[in-house]
């Protein structure tokens, strides 16, 4: 018989298991909620679904609701003179935990996954320590993985420095990680599931005639990404909170090529 079709193109995802909204976010106590982890076990839904029709996935995951801001509360509780080399250990923890949780869930439902923190592909960055930048991903352990089946999960946001010390991409790093990693892969998709509405191109919060933009290629987004690490959050406006479930496939395509 003839060998089997090549496997269709890459697909990449991001989960934002959950939503932000600030009540679920007041004390460390708060921040666990049943509500996150069926939002993960959705979002590992969607992962596997995509899978059994036949793509390989590389999974980027955000930290869950509210976490990265407690974790920035405590680092302010324990001390005011600013080590940000130690802030960002503390930050990248969030998307830690989601990561190894995203991994659990996919494998529950019947499919190998497995996690790396971004130090161990190594994804570099320079040493601008609380809003580094991507200088280069090594991304032949996702391949091989991805190639022999396994669902690959990426922690967003975290990066190595050169003086091989965590670092992070800025608020909102994860959605630059996944648009990073579709581009060092090549992938035929990246899509971002995200507690936003949409990619404007400004501020629609403060330009009124922003326009909603139904598509971005990865090569303009990391163009809009390299004006400053905090232009893609600027340029995402959150209107109305949609979370993977209710979003319904909704989002934002970012794409190879226009076309
Ligand atoms: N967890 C980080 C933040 O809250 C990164 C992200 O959400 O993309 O900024
Ligand atoms: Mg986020």
């Amino acid at each position: 018989p003839p060998p089997p079709p090549p496997p269709p193109p890459s697909f990449f995802f991001q989960a934002h298991p959950a939503n932000r909204d600030p009540l679920w976010s007041r004390g460390l106590g708060d921040v666990y909620k049943r509500q996150d982890i069926d939002c993960i076990k959705m979002a590992a839904k969607r992962v596997v679904a995509a899978y059994n029709s036949g793509n390989q996935m590389v999974v980027v995951v955000s930290a869950m609701a509210g976490v990265t801001n407690n974790l920035i509360e405590l680092t302010e509780q324990v001390n005011g003179i600013f080590d940000v080399r130690e802030y960002d250990v503390i930050l990248s923890s969030g998307e830690q935990t989601n990561a190894g949780l995203m991994a659990l869930a996919i494998q529950d439902l019947g499919i190998q996954a497995r996690s790396w923190l971004g130090w161990q592909l190594p994804i570099k960055t320079d040493s601008k320590y609380g809003r580094a930048r991507i200088t280069e991903i090594d991304i032949s352990e996702i391949k091989k993985r991805i190639e022999n089946n396994e669902v690959a999960i990426v922690p967003g946001f975290q990066g190595l420095s050169k003086e091989n010390r965590i670092t992070t991409l800025g608020r909102g790093g994860s959605d630059l990680t996944a648009v990073a990693i579709a581009g060092a892969l090549n992938a035929d998709r990246c899509e971002i599931y995200t507690d936003v509405d949409g990619i404007y191109t400004c501020d629609p919060r403060i330009v009124s005639k922003a326009k909603k933009l139904d598509k971005v290629t990865y090569e303009e987004m990391l163009e809009l990404a390299s004006q400053g690490a905090r232009v893609l959050l600027s340029l995402i406006h959150i209107s109305e909170p949609t979370r993977p479930e209710r979003s319904g496939g909704g989002g934002v395509w970012v794409v190879k090529k226009r076309g």
